[in-house]
């Protein structure tokens, strides 16, 4: 469902992407784990084009990502995407904040739009807080809503950028819960995470970047306990 191949990145003259390839299946779920500043966000916000891409490319469905002819709003719609900050609309009720992208970009049915907001914050365990503003909400559950929100827009693929990153210890297992309810419904999902044992039980694949480069990848089970390269190896002993 994703493809990329030979995707290379430099801002100004510093390349920060060297030549990525990773292809994504549908339904399955990938980690992309490494050191700051080893080029995860860039790769990831290459997905759904927020950063384009200098060489290589990017597929979703067969369609090029970093095509000037390609439907951006279709590709919005296609792969959703998650930060680490929220950015929720302060003065906008929860639902209201989860139903405005289908209802102002898409231009869908507001009862439509509506009924499946309603369900997806039932599905994130917030069907109590549809009437809330964000400001009234723990960060966890900010980061519950701005799922629900993505999810709204019916999307093929999720990606997640260090989603939990920000958020209290207590908040941060919610939000992984999510993630991976969504992800055992058959969700493909990209995920950058520092959350190791999350990484290792819910991705098929998990790809170790540094510098640009994917270093190495594998099913979790090898990759985080017979790392091969010496440098997966001297970050796992860090982080692990
Ligand atoms: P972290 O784990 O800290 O989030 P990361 O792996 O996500 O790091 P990136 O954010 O992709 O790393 O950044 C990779 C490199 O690209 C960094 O050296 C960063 O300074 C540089 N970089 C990222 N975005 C830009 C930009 N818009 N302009 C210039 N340089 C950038
Ligand atoms: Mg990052």
């Amino acid at each position: 469902i994703v493809a990329i191949r030979d995707l290379h990145k430099s801002f100004g003259h510093v390349e920060v992407l060297k030549g990525i390839d990773i292809e994504v299946m549908k339904g399955e779920v990938i980690c992309i784990i490494g050191p700051s500043g080893s080029g995860k966000s860039t790769l990831i916000r290459t997905i759904n084009g927020l950063t384009p891409a200098t060489t290589g490319s990017v597929t979703v469905e067969g369609q090029e990502v970093h095509d000037d002819n390609l439907d951006k709003l279709a590709l919005r719609r296609k792969v959703g995407i998650v930060f680490q900050q929220y950015n929720l609309f302060p003065h906008r009720t929860v639902l209201q904040n989860v139903m405005m992208a289908p209802l102002l970009v898409l231009k869908e049915n507001k009862r439509e739009v509506e009924e499946r907001a309603r369900s997806l914050l039932a599905k994130v365990q917030l069907h109590d807080k549809e009437d809330a503003y964000p400001a009234e909400l723990s960060g966890g559950q900010q980061q519950r809503v701005a799922i629900a929100r993505s999810l709204c827009m019916r999307p093929d693929v999720m990606l997640f950028d260090e989603v939990t990153a920000a958020l209290d210890p207590e908040t941060v297992k919610e939000v992984l819960v999510t993630i991976k309810q969504l992800a055992a419904d058959g969700m493909t999902c990209v995920l950058v995470t520092h959350e190791m044992g999350f990484a290792r039980e819910v991705s098929d694949r998990v790809y170790f970047t540094d510098a640009g480069r994917i270093v190495e990848s594998g099913p979790p089970a090898q990759l985080f306990e017979q790392p091969q390269d010496p440098r997966t190896r001297e970050f796992l002993s860090k982080v692990l």
